[in-house]
């Protein structure tokens, strides 16, 4: 409990949401940029049970905004490596890997798990991990960033919009490689955190339900925007 002292002097956290957060399990759907950010916070906080899922291994192009990994995990699969960094940071932490891409056959992984993280950095992925959350009845924290901006926001099955009421267009959207900058993904992996840490304790005075969160890194600026779902949404109706 001393190692998380900072988080218990917070009233509105203490032993007994300290304890929560202890047994909580978190999967986190990604271990680059918004997974570097989300799995330190996570781990940071004391959250008792993470699962990483990735396929990718770690390349030198990650290095501008991956900080899980280092120069020396260079050619390491990226669950090997984000599970070394929990291990050295915080051994007490249960950690899950799954070295795979995501797809509607590995959809049981959520059963373990009572939230999941979109950390991934496709929208095709994200559209296929959207609709398991859907389908499992799990909650799902989506991220997204490209250059100097990005969005969060919270999917609860059956009561708020998906990911695909808000961009109906975007799963066939060509795969390409865009900029971005590590102060952007920190900013979105961390807003993401928050909400895990919300939700676990029943902090919620606004929740990113219904509400997409936009962030604006050259303007600083965040914008919430009041979405719907949407009648048409093939997952969701
Ligand atoms: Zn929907």
């Amino acid at each position: 409990m001393e190692r998380y002292n900072r988080n218990i002097l917070i009233n509105k956290i203490g032993t007994e949401g300290q304890n929560l957060l202890l047994k909580s399990k978190i999967l986190v759907a990604g271990a680059g940029g918004l997974g570097s950010t989300v799995i330190t916070s996570l781990a940071s906080m004391g959250i008792g049970s993470i699962g990483i899922i990735d396929d990718d291994s770690v390349e030198l192009s990650n290095l501008n905004r991956q900080y899980i990994h280092n120069i020396k995990s260079i050619s390491k699969y990226k669950t090997d490596s984000a599970q070394e960094w929990v291990e050295n940071f915080n051994p007490d932490i249960e950690i899950n890997t799954y070295r795979l891409r995501f797809d509607h056959s590995y959809s049981e992984l959520l059963y373990y798990y009572d939230m999941v993280i979109d950390c991934f950095d496709s929208y095709k992925s994200k559209f296929v991990l959207n609709d398991a959350c859907i389908n499992e009845n799990k909650i799902l924290i989506h991220g997204g960033v490209s250059e100097f901006y990005g969005q969060v926001l919270k999917i609860i099955p059956g009561k708020t919009a998906c990911l695909r009421c808000l961009f109906p267009d975007k799963e066939n959207l060509p795969a390409e490689i865009k900029g971005v900058i590590s102060p952007s993904v920190s900013a979105i992996g961390s807003i993401q955190s928050m909400e895990v840490l919300k939700h676990i304790l029943k902090l919620e005075e606004t929740s990113l339900e219904n509400i997409l969160l936009c962030f604006n890194g050259l303007k600083q600026d965040y914008k919430k925007i009041q979405i719907n779902k949407n009648k048409k949404c093939s997952i969701c109706n």
